[in-house]
């Protein structure tokens, strides 16, 4: 079913989720602030509509895409024409924020007469429209279920439930695995490039298929977050802490070990706790006691 969508902001990203849409044969209204960036779109196809408000009337779904939260709220209340001009209509939401500044904007949006889908976009602009994107969605199930061919154009649509935060939640906890990952590959470079290897090679002969092996105990170690029961067999923590070669290792080869030092100090608190006898996965009545 072909339907009318409102582009507001034509960054990088509101630019790449207008195209997506119109290649799925919707029909498009795009507003940016500095109108010059609406151009290519209009060239594409895209209807220019003058005003936020203009947008807004032309759009069953209104799709948010811009730098700042804090701006979002006077551009609909405001600009966007307000209750007289959103009642009835879905805003999806994409713009990063928290989870509170979520949980915000759906009141506010709700009081307008629209109905609120906070979206977590799991990409960047150039993989928008393939299978490897994904965005999450929080808030509205009855507007998810009644535009998920829309927003399917995107990427694969993940939607979390009816608590608006759940999207930006998630969206963060997704990129702290990354940046765990990123962190690890970091200083396994550094090591590599310290005794004159190249990390090319290193990482496509040995440390990708490492992590994909790796990766692969999560779901155990998740199991046993979710439980409490931390026991294993193989590899217990005390075992894992009883030298600190990698920080050795690192040092003497020049390498400082500030990536992955936090990591072995809450190692060693753990055993210290006396926890010795148990997995990795327990770290996270550290972080986070339940
Ligand atoms: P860009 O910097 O490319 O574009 C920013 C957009 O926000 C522009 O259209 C800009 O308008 C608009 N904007 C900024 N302030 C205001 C305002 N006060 N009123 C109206 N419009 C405003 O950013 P992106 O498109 O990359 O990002 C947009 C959102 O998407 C961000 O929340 C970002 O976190 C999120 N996102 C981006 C990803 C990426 O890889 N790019 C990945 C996942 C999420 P103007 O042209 O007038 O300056």
């Amino acid at each position: 079913v072909k339907k009318s969508v409102a582009v507001l902001g034509l960054g990088s990203m509101g630019a790449a989720l207008a195209d997506a849409l119109m290649v799925a044969g919707h029909e498009v209204s795009v507003w940016n602030r500095t109108p010059g960036r609406a151009e290519g779109l209009v060239a594409r196809g895209a209807r220019r509509a003058g005003s936020v408000a203009e947008a807004v009337t032309a759009g069953e779904i209104v799709l948010v895409c811009i730098l700042d939260y804090g701006d979002i709220g006077p551009l609909l209340e405001q600009q966007g024409g307000g209750r007289a001009a959103l009642q009835g209509r879905v805003v999806v939401n994409v713009t990063n924020g928290s989870p509170e500044e979520a949980r915000a904007m759906a009141e506010r949006v709700t009081a307008l007469g629209a109905a609120y889908l906070d979206g977590g976009i799991m990409a960047v602009p150039e993989i928008i429209g393939s299978p490897d994107a994904f965005v999450l969605y929080s808030g509205s199930r009855e507007a998810f279920e009644a535009h998920r061919s829309v927003l399917d154009a995107f990427a694969r649509s993940v939607y979390l439930g009816e608590d608006p935060g759940l999207a930006p939640l998630h969206d963060l906890a997704l990129l702290s695995g990354m940046y765990g990952m990123f962190g690890g590959f970091l200083h396994a470079a550094a090591l590599v490039r310290s005794a004159g290897g190249s990390v090319a090679e290193f990482t496509t002969t040995l440390l990708q298929p490492w992590l994909g092996a790796m990766a692969g105990s999560l779901p155990a170690m998740a199991a046993q977050v979710d439980s409490g029961d931390y026991s294993v067999t193989g590899s217990p923590l005390a075992m894992q802490v009883a030298h600190d070669s990698i920080g050795e290792v690192s040092r003497a080869q020049g390498v400082s070990p500030e990536l992955f030092a936090p990591l072995f100090a809450l190692m060693e608190r753990r055993v210290a706790d006396g926890h010795g006898s148990e997995g990795l996965a327990g770290l996270v009545e550290l972080v986070h006691p339940r």
